[in-house]
């Protein structure tokens, strides 16, 4: 049997036998070395098993980060049951319908995360879909593992029923919408093809230490390459529980970490500690991957200065593909673009809005196919037509462009364009040259339904000092921004909010300015 014919357990057994006593993972209370990551991966499947998860359940899991994340994914990997990979953000309307269409068989919740508790919602769920019995908390498996642990190693090791590669490994959820989330299959196979190849990319070795602060059930933090790619190349990772920026350093400097992966508000909160604060030692990292949504120029040169290291972007999405700029890309690939795919397999088109291929430079659709790609949702035959063409490929709704150099540059989403009295706005370029004014720390353009426009413009910034309307539209007049493209509305905000695994919530913005109109 060859790697790419093995589980993600299976990997992992391998992992430990040749990597050993080399820490895999910590999350600063608790330290495993590889061997040791396995060992407790097999005590918790025989835990899991006895409580009647098999092969085929479906298991809701919404974990923190701790270390306890990659050994209850690896056991329930190795039963061949299905984990629904939560992110600590949803809640009981998003959770409860998946539960409505994936019937669960388990839940493993976290009891409270940064002021919430959800012990009562994980109660009321488990009661609701006949999971009582089978309701773990993350904070129970130190103790429900640490008893008779000899036995159940021996016990674990004596099962021959398995799955195999092609099976479904886990579910996670789609993102970017309003309502519930579709649900994302991906089999071991191509999951850990998935980690391999962009491990290769990211250059991961064992000398690697991966710090971990996005959500571990996300693509990004998962396998893209995340915890996985670390692991297979006999790295170390770090689990780092909560989104703060002072502890964030604080692990760079205590772990010798060389390489972490944030989305674009995370990075913009170290660039204005860093300009606050320096002195942490950060001379061990060397690359910063950023991706998940749209990244600026000036973002990357000030992440690459004031961090010391390379940026690597990243463009990909939950249902498979991504691509990736080179480590040793030049200056003007790393700020500007996207990079390429990243397996050699994989297939990208740019198309127009009748799906014909738009030439190199000009902007379409980006849609993508390939080996780690998903080919459709779980049981959503409705998604499915909406987001596959019929060859196959994934249609991304995102608005992409072919550079001479063959790198792709993403410029927003095809459907987020504000079409203002017939003039066509694309919100991530506006919000480009509003970033440019030296008061704009942050900003997030919508389109607002208005009678006699279609749309009207409406800007929320977070600035450094109080500024009006007027003003905004005057230092954008001053840059030569077209007429139509200035702003209808502006409201200064303390903050942007942020989606579950920290991406700019447009659809929040509008509930907010709705709301502000309606009272
Ligand atoms: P998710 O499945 O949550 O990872 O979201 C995938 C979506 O995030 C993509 O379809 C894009 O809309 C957006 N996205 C990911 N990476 C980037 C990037 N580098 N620049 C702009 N948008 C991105």
């Amino acid at each position: 049997m060859t790697t790419a014919d093995l589980t993600l357990d299976a990997a992992l057994s391998e992992w430990s036998a040749q990597y050993g006593d080399h820490t895999a993972v910590t999350d600063g209370q608790t330290a495993w070395d590889y061997r040791q990551l396995y060992e407790k991966t097999l005590v918790l499947a025989d835990l899991l098993r006895k409580r009647g998860i098999v092969r085929g359940s479906r298991v809701i899991m919404q974990m923190t980060n701790t270390v306890w994340f990659p050994a209850v994914f690896f056991a329930l990997s190795r039963i061949g049951a299905v984990p629904i990979l939560c992110l600590p953000a949803h809640k009981e309307l998003v959770i409860g319908g998946i539960c409505r269409n994936a019937k669960p068989a388990a839940m493993i919740f976290t009891r409270r995360y940064l002021k919430f508790q959800y012990e009562e919602m994980a109660q009321n769920l488990a009661a609701q879909y006949g999971c009582a019995e089978r309701l773990f908390f993350e904070d129970e498996f130190a103790a429900l593992t640490s008893a008779d642990a000899d036995a159940a190693l021996e016990r674990e090791r004596a099962v021959t029923d398995l799955p195999s590669a092609d099976d479904l490994a886990f579910l996670s959820l789609s993102g970017g919408t309003t309502g519930i989330p579709k649900l994302i299959p991906r089999t071991h196979r191509d999951y850990l093809y998935n980690a391999r190849v962009t491990a290769e990319r990211a250059a991961l070795s064992a000398e690697s230490v991966m710090l971990n602060i996005l959500p571990a059930a996300h693509n990004f933090a998962l396998g893209t390459p995340g915890i996985i790619g670390t692991l297979m190349c006999g790295g170390t990772v770090v689990m780092q529980k909560y989104p703060d920026i002072t502890e964030f350093f604080a692990n760079v400097e205590a772990y010798g970490v060389t390489i972490t992966s944030l989305v674009p508000a995370l990075v913009n909160m170290c660039i204005r500690y860093r300009n606050l604060f320096d002195d942490d030692d950060v001379s061990s990292l060397r690359y910063v991957m950023v991706g998940g949504a749209m990244f600026r120029p000036e973002e990357a040169e000030a992440a690459e200065r004031l961090m010391h290291c390379t940026v690597i972007q990243v463009f990909g999405m939950s249902e498979g593909m991504t691509f990736m700029t080179d480590c040793d890309a030049p200056e003007q690939v790393r700020w500007h673009d996207q990079g390429k795919p990243s397996a050699p397999e994989d297939e990208y088109r740019i198309v127009d809005a009748d799906g014909n291929d738009v030439p190199d430079g000009e902007a379409g659709e980006i849609i993508v196919r390939g080996p780690y790609t998903i080919r459709g949702y779980y049981e959503n035959p409705d998604a499915n037509r909406r987001s596959f063409n019929s060859a196959g490929y994934y249609l991304t709704g995102d608005r992409a462009l072919r550079t001479p150099e063959g790198n792709v540059r993403i410029l927003g989403r095809v459907r987020e364009q504000i079409n203002r009295a017939g003039e066509k706005i694309m919100p991530a370029a506006l919000e480009e040259w509003i970033c440019r004014s030296e008061n704009v720390l942050e900003c997030a353009v919508i389109g607002v339904p208005d009678a006699e426009l279609g749309h009207k413009i409406c800007v929320y910034a977070v600035t450094e000092k109080p500024m009006t309307l007027q003003e905004l539209n005057a230092f954008l007049k001053g840059e030569q921004v077209s007429d139509f493209y200035l702003p209808d509305l502006l409201r200064l905000t303390d903050a942007l909010p942020l989606t579950p695994v920290g991406k700019v919530d447009k659809n929040e913005l509008l509930r907010m300015l709705e709301q502000e109109e309606r009272s």
